[in-house]
């Protein structure tokens, strides 16, 4: 593979980023992760509106214009003939002697990013649907902004395959939050699209968002309110949605199965609109 690391091109295998790198040691550092599906990708404005926020909201600098990300993105597409996938983009507060305080003005941000493969839309799960296991949400309180910290969503879902699901959806107070790395959203008993307000306890999934447009525009009901695991275990239908997931639908949580334990109706349309609609306008 070739990829992107400050400035430069090059196999993956002579890429180097500095050992004191603050996303290396911090963890302060955040990410875009854009699907890419017949060569051309999904949602980048949105992508990029979302890194400009979480830069801000951490008070990072990142000199190079949404246009020149736009290139480096497609020019690494293009170098790795990526026809259906990811390309996965990084931003670091840069390297500087380790130290909790930031370092001073003017440390350039390192800046990686990189391709992979993956099948997206002809995707086994979609047919066979998600089993999901719930657990705490221990992450920390800003998971609106989109830090490399996931090291939790990490040790959930080892967790959750542990207990024989695929993935884990996170509960705090009660309510789901989001999935370990996708947004949660269930059908109730009025046929009702449900998903969790935005806040600073989840991601403002991308996925998300056009769904909700797409349903509405479909004339599907969206309400955007929390939810309990005792009322999704009882909902129609569940599913999940991310740029690489798309929509993926889920047939158990904690051992109950949801619905008649099949892929639901909402699910499978959501996710054919969704297709459709990407198709038609990936850039
Ligand atoms: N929630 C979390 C915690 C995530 O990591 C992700 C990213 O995949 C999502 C939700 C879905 O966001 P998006 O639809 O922008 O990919």
């Amino acid at each position: 593979r070739t990829v992107y690391v400050n400035g430069h091109f090059v196999p993956e295998n002579e890429a180097e980023i500095s050992v004191f790198d603050r996303g290396f040691l911090f963890a302060d550092a955040i990410y875009e992760v854009t699907a890419v599906l017949n060569g051309r990708m999904v949602g980048f404005d949105g992508h990029m509106a979302r890194l400009r926020r979480s830069l801000r909201e951490l008070e990072m600098g990142l000199p190079t214009s949404d246009q020149r990300l736009r290139e480096i993105h497609l020019e690494l597409i293009d170098k790795n003939a990526l026809q259906e996938g990811l390309v996965y983009m990084q931003v670091s507060r840069g390297a500087a002697d380790r130290d909790f305080a930031y370092p001073a003005p003017g440390t350039p941000a390192s800046l990686v990013m990189f391709t992979q493969e993956k099948s997206i839309i002809d995707s086994p799960v979609a047919e066979r649907g998600l089993k999901i296991a719930s657990l705490p949400d221990m992450r920390w309180s800003r998971r609106d902004i989109k830090t490399v910290q996931l090291l939790y969503p990490s040790m959930a879902k080892m967790e959750a395959k542990k207990r024989g699901a695929d993935d884990a959806w996170l509960v705090e107070s009660g309510l789901v939050t989001e999935g370990t790395s996708s947004n949660a959203w269930i059908v109730d008993n009025d046929n009702t699209l449900v998903t969790r307000e935005l806040s600073r306890a989840l991601l403002h999934g991308i996925t998300r968002a056009t769904v909700m447009a797409l349903a509405n525009s479909h004339d599907m009901k969206v309400e955007e309110r929390g939810f309990t695991i005792k009322e999704a275990q009882n909902a129609r239908e569940a599913f999940v949605t991310s740029s690489t997931a798309l929509v993926h639908p889920v047939v158990a949580i904690d051992e109950r199965p949801v619905g008649d334990g099949t892929p639901g109706p909402f699910a499978r349309e959501l996710r054919r609109l969704y297709i459709e609609a990407s198709l038609n306008s990936a850039d």
